[in-house]
């Protein structure tokens, strides 16, 4: 078959001839139908330090997708051929303290698929049966493609509540985009989004936020005035990696305000009186909720939850140097690859 291998340590990807992957029992074997690019894959591209220190070659990488399934293992029973299924990217080691308690978002030891073990850019997956996730056929195959980002938009924007609140989102990638929608549909008042590249702040405003903002140009003080807003942000999501996203939002926020850091940020110094003295609780949001938040984005769907503006390009998988383009041009926002149809 046909895959995007990390081949050789050093900027690049491969398209290469490599072997079906094996089954196991509890495995599923998948045709892969469509990927979409995350920013994880564009670090793998660039060979970047994480990428230097996390993956071994040669790995077959990806992990956004959307496939049917051809072959089940002996021990599967409650999938057949042809279901339309995606899967959750990080295979848990189902023994430790958290697995067995159901928590399995926080393994002791996850491991990533595309990351450190072979992922989804290719003709065919293998995944253990505990990772597929059955998708709602009524859902686009494209988005259903993007389930994986769009899960951790939505574990982010439902882990607090968000209901009448005033929201600050710091980045408008694809992930903030997507929460600015999900923050939308469940009944935020007003949602402030920043970013520092003007095309995803006006991805954000399709998306629903109330106000955007260049935090280089334009203050969140002036915003909120604007906005008649007289205490601070009651919740923020980090979404952009940014130090100084950071420092802006623990600024920004309103005494008892709640902050969810999704974003992977460097070692950031933090002014902790602010964090102190105004009573903020912060939490690290890892991934998705297995698989609570697979059903809530399910639903969150069907209830009108609509991300599909955020797919800004289209390829064939063999055209995925095109593909790898656009996201590094930062024009894009999801780019899907196609693998068959
Ligand atoms: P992305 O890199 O496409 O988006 C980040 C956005 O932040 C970009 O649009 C960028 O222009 C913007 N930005 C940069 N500096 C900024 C600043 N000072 N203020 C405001 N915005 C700024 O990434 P994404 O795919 O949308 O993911 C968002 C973040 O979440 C990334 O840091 C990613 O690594 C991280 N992530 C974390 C998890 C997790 O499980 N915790 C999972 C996926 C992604
Ligand atoms: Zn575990």
């Amino acid at each position: 078959m046909k895959a995007l291998v990390k081949k050789e340590q050093k900027e690049g990807l491969w398209l290469e001839e490599v072997p079906v992957p094996k089954i196991g029992i509890n495995d599923v074997l998948i045709q892969v139908l469509k990927t979409s690019i995350c920013g994880t894959d564009v670090h793998i591209y660039k060979w970047d330090p994480w990428a230097q220190q996390t993956i071994r070659t040669p790995m077959v990488i990806g992990h956004e997708f959307v496939g049917r399934i051809v072959e089940m293992g002996s021990n599967v029973h409650d999938f057949k051929a042809g279901d339309i299924v995606s899967a959750e990217g990080h295979v848990v080691c189902g023994r430790c303290r958290n697995c067995l308690a159901g928590r399995r978002h926080l393994c002791h030891s996850p491991r990533g698929i595309g990351v450190n073990r072979d992922g989804a850019f290719a003709e065919y997956i293998s995944v253990p049966v505990t990772n597929v996730w059955y998708c709602d056929t009524s859902i686009d195959l494209e988005v259903l493609s993007c389930f994986d980002p769009l899960g951790n938009a939505v574990h982010t924007a439902l882990t607090y509540r968000v209901i009448g609140e005033d929201v600050l989102i710091t980045g408008a990638g694809p992930i903030g985009c997507m929460a600015t929608a999900v923050a939308r549909q469940i009944g935020a008042r007003f949602i402030v989004v920043t970013d520092i590249n003007p095309d995803r702040l006006a991805l954000a405003r399709k998306m629903g936020a109330t106000k955007t903002l260049d935090p280089r140009s334009e203050s969140l003080d002036a915003v909120q005035r604007e906005l008649g807003m007289k205490e601070g942000f009651d919740v923020g999501m980090e979404m952009s990696g940014s130090p100084s996203a950071l420092t802006d939002m623990l600024a920004s926020m309103a005494h008892g305000g709640k902050v969810a850091l999704l974003g992977l940020l460097p070692p950031t110094q933090v002014d902790w009186n602010l964090v102190i003295f105004n009573g903020l609780t912060l939490k690290g949001i890892y991934g998705r909720l297995m698989y609570e938040t697979w059903y809530n984005t399910t639903m969150l769907i069907q209830c009108g939850l609509d991300i599909a503006p955020l797919i800004t390009h289209r390829f064939d998988y063999t055209d995925y140097e095109k593909g790898f383009s656009a996201m590094l041009s930062g024009k894009a926002c999801k780019v899907i690859l196609n693998w068959a149809t």
